[in-house]
């Protein structure tokens, strides 16, 4: 087994060599036949022209990021009223005409950008040794071609936000796969109408509170069923409960205010009771009791300054 198994099989190639430019893996890469068929009018031709090389980008191999440098030949057409005078050759099981990456290569990105999206899918690539941007991945995404729509029996219809606050749409859920049927960009009842004729078929309709729906599946499906969804159910249930407790709870909350401003008062009132009590008791058994009437003794505490000597004090001392 040589190093020609690095190559998709059947694509009819043939490895020259093997390089490894610093951690990049380089194949060198030519088409076997002699020749191609002209893609305008099918004429075989092996008259050479000129080439070039394409580098193209591919799985990694060994943990190295692999290089394909494949080398095409551009040839004459033989067919004087044809209207390609020259042609290059192309390999259409390895690589798209004017693409830079193989297609198995593209069939990575792809998955990974379905499953993760662009920047953790840019990410997990870098990690593989197979780097890309984050808008590669978006745009091989958007490139994809839409799948068939089909009318699911039970449809989740709901209001879905391109850009919150700004831009609005209605998504369209199959109720029974769990999966999105599709994105209207419009909002309305009439879109949802529109597409409801286009899709006949749907047997039961889940949707919000909202009468914009309501109206709208009664023109557009009239013998379909209409629900409420689980998550409005519990919504609505979460409101009532809320407004009830509101209900009920307030007299409750102004009771238990007016009976806690009570209890403080009587608080506040038997600790001012204790406290004159203590004052009077260690009045009436204190042995340095001032036997001057209150009066006084008030006054002399207000004035705790000496008062000064008086003058026939001082002429006594001389
Ligand atoms: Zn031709």
């Amino acid at each position: 087994m040589g190093p020609q198994v690095l190559l998709l099989p059947g694509a009819g190639l043939v490895l020259e060599q093997v390089q490894l430019c610093g951690q990049i893996v380089v194949l060198l890469v030519r088409l076997a036949a002699l020749g191609a068929p002209c893609p305008a009018c099918g004429r075989w031709s092996e008259a050479f022209h000129s080439s070039y090389q394409r580098s193209i980008a591919d799985l990694p191999i060994a943990d190295r990021q692999v290089v394909v440098q494949l080398q095409v030949r551009r040839f004459r057409c033989l067919t004087k009223a044809c209207s390609r005078q020259t042609f290059a050759e192309q390999v259409p099981l390895l690589v798209d005409r004017y693409a830079r990456r193989t297609r198995r290569l593209r069939s990575d990105f792809e998955a990974i950008g379905l499953m993760l999206g662009g920047r953790p899918g840019s990410r997990l690539s870098a990690r593989q040794k197979k780097p890309t941007s984050r808008m590669t991945l978006l745009r091989l995404i958007r490139a994809l071609p839409e799948p068939p729509v089909e009318t699911p029996s039970i449809l989740g219809v709901d209001e879905f936000a391109f850009r919150r606050g700004r831009r609005y749409g209605t998504i369209l859920i199959d109720g029974s796969g769990h999966q999105i049927v599709d994105l209207l960009e419009d909002p309305s009842a009439d879109a949802l109408v529109s597409w409801l004729s286009e899709h006949p078929g749907t047997e039961v309709i889940c949707r919000d509170r909202d009468g914009v729906y309501a109206r709208a599946a009664r023109r557009g499906a009239p013998t379909a069923m209409q629900v409420v969804d689980r998550w409005h159910i519990v919504h609505n249930l979460a409101d009532a409960l809320e407004r009830l407790a509101v209900r009920v709870l307030a007299p409750l909350h102004k009771q238990r205010s007016a009976d806690e401003m009570s209890m403080l008062d009587n608080r506040r009132t038997t600790a001012m009771l204790s406290t004159l009590s203590r004052i009077s008791n260690s009045e009436r058994t204190s042995p340095h009791r001032d036997p001057r009437p209150a009066q006084q003794r008030s006054n002399n505490c207000c004035n705790r300054r000496p008062t000064p000597p008086q003058s026939h004090h001082r002429s006594e001392v001389r």
